[in-house]
C-alpha cells in the first residue's frame, strides 16, 4: 500500500479533474483562436476556467494570466517587475529561503549587474517585515518574498510588507504556490503587486500555472512573443486541457476547504506529536501552514531515510525534492547544525491524508531508529 505523504512535491489528480481534461482533449479540442464555432467554445471554456481560477484567489479575471508552472510565472514576474522599474533601480530585496525559481532568476540577474540583499531567517525559519524595512534603499525595484516555504510550512509576513511599500515604487511579488489554497489568502488582502500559483500543487495537472498581475503594472512586459494570446503577454496556443483541468482542481478542492485545513492541522499536529515520540527526532521549523511538517533524525543522512521508507512504500522529501541530493539552502540559511539539517526530511499532506498514513510513518521511523541506534 502507498502511503504518499509528499503531497508539497507534487499531488495526485482527482478523477474529475483528469476527466474535465479528457473532455476537452477530445471534445472541445479547438484551438480558441480559431474563428469557428469550436475555437470560439474553446475560448469560451477557457475564459471560464480563467474566471473560477482568479475567483479562488479574488482578482479579476484579466488581471490573471495562465503560465506553464510556478517556475514560468516566478520568472515572468520577477523580470517584468524589474523592467517595469527599470528607471527605479537594480537593487532587489528577496529572501533567502525562496524557491530556485526565484534564487536561480536572481543568482543570473546579479550577472547582469543586479544586486540582491538576501533576508536571513531565524533558526525556526522566520522572516520579518522589519527586515525587509531595513534593507530597503532608494532604488529598490523589487521585494520578492514567498508566501509559504516550501520546505517548513512557514508563512511569511507578505501583507506587512506590502504596507511597508505603499507610497513607494518598489514593487512586490509573492511566490504563493505552497499557499494558493493551502492558507487563507486573496490578492486583495496581501497587497502583492505579482502572485505566483501553480496546478499541480492543489490536485491539477502538471503543465500548467498562473501569475497574477496587479494594477500598478498595467502594461507588463509580454513574456512570449508571437500571436498575442493572454492578451498579447504570453503568445503560444493556449494549454486549454490543462486550465479545464487546472479549474476543476480548484472548484473541488474549494468544496469543503475550511474542513479539509482544520483535519490537515490536525493531522500534522498528530503527526508532529506521534514523531516527537521517537528518540532524538527533532521538529525543524514553524510549520504554519496545515501541509507541511519537517523533521530531523540527526546524524542519518536524509537520502537515507527517504530510500529505507520509500521500500516500505512511503514517500517522504529529503530537503525540498526540487534540490536532488544537495544541501538545502533553506535550512542552511536557517543556521541549523550540519547534523541536524542533514538528517531533515519533509512530510506533506494532502486532503485524501488519513491518521493510518501517519501511523505507518512513525512505524517507518521507530524502526529507521532503533536500526540505527539499536542501544537507545
Ligand atoms: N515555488 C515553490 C514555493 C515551489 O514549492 C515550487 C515547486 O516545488 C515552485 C515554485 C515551482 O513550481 P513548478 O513545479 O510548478 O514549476
Amino acid at each position: 500500500m502507498l502511503h504518499y505523504l509528499d503531497h508539497a512535491a507534487t499531488t495526485p489528480v482527482p478523477q474529475a479533474v483528469a476527466q474535465a481534461m479528457v473532455d476537452v482533449l477530445t471534445e472541445g479540442f479547438g484551438n480558441p483562436s480559431s474563428q469557428y464555432a469550436l475555437g470560439r467554445k474553446a475560448k469560451a471554456a477557457l475564459e471560464e476556467h480563467r474566471k473560477c481560477i482568479a475567483q479562488a484567489l479574488g482578482c479579476p479575471p484579466e488581471r490573471l494570466f495562465f503560465t506553464s508552472c510556478g517556475t514560468e510565472g516566478d520568472n515572468w514576474a520577477i523580470r517584468a517587475a524589474l523592467w517595469h522599474n527599470r528607471r527605479v533601480g537594480r537593487h532587489i530585496i528577496a529572501t533567502a529561503v525562496e524557491h530556485s525559481a526565484v534564487l536561480q532568476c536572481l543568482k543570473d540577474l546579479e550577472q547582469q549587474g543586479y544586486s540582491v540583499t538576501y533576508l536571513r531567517p531565524d533558526i525556526c525559519n522566520r522572516i520579518t517585515a522589519a527586515q525587509v524595512a531595513a534593507a530597503l534603499q532608494p532604488d529598490t525595484a523589487l521585494v520578492s518574498m514567498m508566501l509559504v516555504n516550501n520546505e517548513t510550512g512557514t508563512r511569511y509576513p507578505v501583507e506587512e510588507v506590502a504596507a511597508l511599500l505603499r507610497g513607494r515604487d518598489t514593487l512586490l511579488h509573492t511566490d504563493a504556490v505552497q499557499g494558493f489554497l493551502e492558507v487563507p489568502f486573496s490578492t486583495k488582502q496581501l497587497g502583492a503587486d505579482l502572485i505566483t500559483i501553480s496546478a499541480h500543487k492543489i490536485g491539477g495537472p502538471k503543465g500548467i500555472g498562473a501569475l497574477y498581475v496587479g494594477q500598478r503594472l498595467p502594461h507588463p512586459r509580454p513574456l512570449l512573443f508571437g500571436g498575442g494570446q493572454e492578451r498579447g503577454l504570453r503568445s503560444g496556443t493556449e494549454a486549454t486541457a490543462q486550465a479545464a483541468g487546472f479549474a476543476k482542481a480548484v472548484e473541488l478542492r474549494l468544496a469543503g476547504l475550511e474542513e479539509d485545513w482544520a483535519r490537515m492541522t490536525d493531522l500534522r499536529n498528530y503527526a508532529a506529536r506521534r514523531l516527537s515520540a521517537i528518540p532524538t527526532l527533532q521538529l525543524v521549523g514553524q510549520p504554519d501552514a496545515p501541509h507541511i511538517l519537517s523533521v530531523s533524525l540527526p546524524g542519518y543522512p536524509s537520502q537515507n531515510i527517504v530510500n529505507d521508507l520509500d521500500s516500505k512504500g512511503i514517500c517522504i522529501s529529503a530537503g525540498s525534492a526540487c534540490h536532488q541530493g544537495k544541501a538545502s539552502h533553506v535550512l542552511t540559511a536557517m543556521g541549523l547544525l550540519k547534523r541536524i539539517a542533514a538528517g531533515t526530511v519533509r512530510i506533506s499532506l494532502g486532503p485524501g491524508t488519513v491518521r493510518a498514513d501517519i501511523d505507518a510513518l512513525y512505524d517507518a521511523l521507530q524502526e529507521h531508529h532503533e536500526r540505527r541506534f539499536p542501544m537507545l
